[in-house]
């Protein structure tokens, strides 16, 4: 691989992120920092961002009192600051009300309806709002949108221009068949084989609102929010704007997103490039949610937590590290505070804080001076992070941790003489800073902590890097 970019689903914008969706980025972010270490930080593209047009945020923002503009921006603006407060190192936040993005989808609208797959239709259809998506009768659950279980369904009548999904459907059968990594894991792939059979077409412009983009020669119509959205891939790497910087990266190595998103992109998506003539991404990673205390995290429970709430108590890394190593990428996973203040003890304070600090008071006792020592990825690590293992990855690092901590409890480096100590303990600093390398991508920040205190000339203790809680 020569390069290498990765996206995440972009959030809209009707409330700020909270925890569920901050795993997905730091998901994405794990992936990147990798790579960026592997094939060099300028082979890498990372790109997140908000998704802001709709009726949605339309009548969020009327409901509050000001214009959509306003309000999209607060609440970007917003996402953005909780995404940097988990050390989230994207390249590039992009805003679907970006002027970019704007000049982006009028031409692949145009691209799609110049190879005839754009016509103007009648539609009546059963129509979340919630989802700001169309469902099938099959799709509901008694009635009611199967995300959106306290939200009616409408029926809607309207006068709509169709994307001709239905032409695509063999097309992305023998995509999905030929091509075992366009979406992963295996279950969603058949999944999503399975529905690529009863594709019909779908509208792709409303009427009902006005703030979107415009369909173009037909300002009447606004482009339906996730024909917009889709594109904000390809805005995001320069399409139109830098075609160095496009032909670089594109097409996309890694899409993550959320199993509510999977429909959209793993078939609207393909078959919108398609027709337009550019390449497919070539892997689409769907994330499991996360639950709270056994619960769907959502507004009408009144349990959301936005990542900076844990981040003030637990640390940027505090947080990584429990949803990385207690959570699954691909299943649903169930987390607590409770147990966030638990691994956060017993892992980060006791288990890594503690082994750093031993060493480092050995060190300086003893007057071992630092150097930079040739360090690598473990290749147990390595295999994790490239089939989106990362738990397992954690789970491999923290044995190494163990097994260090072991030695020195047998080795007793502090009944020998001061030179054989000093053989012992560099050492263990070799495995430490082969630790911290390995952690880079995972705790970025407390592996540049690391690193720093045991390559400086004399070691020294330093304040413990996760005081107990
Ligand atoms: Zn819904």
């Amino acid at each position: 691989m020569n390069k290498f970019y990765v996206t995440t689903a972009i959030d809209y914008v009707n409330d700020t992120i909270h925890i569920g969706h901050a795993f997905q980025k730091i998901i994405a972010d794990v992936l990147a920092r990798y790579y960026r270490i592997k094939i060099g930080k300028e082979n890498v593209f990372f790109l997140t961002g908000t998704d802001e047009y709709g009726k949605k945020s339309e009548k969020a923002a009327k409901d509050k009192g000001v214009s959509p503009a306003e309000f999209v921006k607060e609440i970007s603006d917003t996402d953005q600051k909780e995404q940097d407060s988990l050390n989230i190192s994207y390249d590039r936040f992009i805003r679907t009300t970006d002027p970019d993005h704007e000049k982006v989808v009028s031409e692949i609208w145009n691209r799609v309806n110049n190879n005839d797959d754009i016509y103007l239709g009648e539609y009546t259809g059963i129509y979340c709002e919630g989802c700001e998506a169309y469902y099938f009768e099959d799709d509901l659950k008694n009635g009611k949108c199967p995300l959106h279980l306290n939200l009616e369904v409408k029926k809607i009548t309207e006068k709509n221009y169709f994307f001709k999904w239905s032409k695509y459907s063999n097309f992305l059968i023998d995509h999905i068949k030929k091509n075992q990594d366009s979406i992963f894991p295996k279950a969603r792939r058949n999944e999503m084989l399975e529905f690529a059979k009863n594709i019909k077409d779908v509208p792709v412009s409303r009427t009902n609102f006005t703030w979107g983009i415009k369909v173009p020669n037909d300002p009447g119509q606004v482009i339906y929010v996730w024909f917009d959205a889709l594109i904000n891939y390809l805005t995001g790497v320069g399409f139109l704007e830098d075609e160095t910087l496009f032909e670089k990266f594109w097409p996309a190595d890694v899409h993550v997103l959320g199993k509510d998103n999977l429909r959209w992109h793993s078939l609207l998506w393909p078959a919108m490039l398609k027709s337009a003539g550019i390449e497919l991404p070539k892997t689409i990673l769907v994330n499991g949610f996360l639950k709270l205390n056994g619960e769907k995290i959502s507004k009408s429970l009144g349990n959301i937590i936005r990542p900076s709430e844990w981040v003030k108590k637990y640390g940027t890394d505090g947080v990584r590290y429990y949803l990385l190593r207690y959570c699954t990428v691909t299943e649903d996973s169930d987390v607590s505070e409770e147990k966030l203040k638990q691994a956060y003890n017993s892992d980060l304070a006791n288990g890594l804080g503690n082994l750093v600090a031993r060493v480092a008071k050995l060190c300086e006792k003893n007057g071992v001076e630092g150097e930079n020592f040739e360090v690598k990825f473990d290749e147990n690590v390595e295999k994790a992070i490239r089939e989106y293992r990362l738990n397992d990855g954690l789970k491999e690092i923290w044995r190494k941790i163990t097994d260090v901590d072991k030695k020195i409890n047998e080795e007793k480096p502090w009944e020998l003489n001061r030179d054989e100590a000093k053989n012992k303990l560099k050492n263990y600093v070799i495995e430490i800073q082969n630790i911290a390398f390995n952690l880079k991508p995972f705790l970025p920040e407390t592996a540049e902590k690391i690193e720093k205190q045991f390559s400086e000339n004399q070691i020294k203790s330093q304040p413990p890097l996760f005081p107990r809680i």
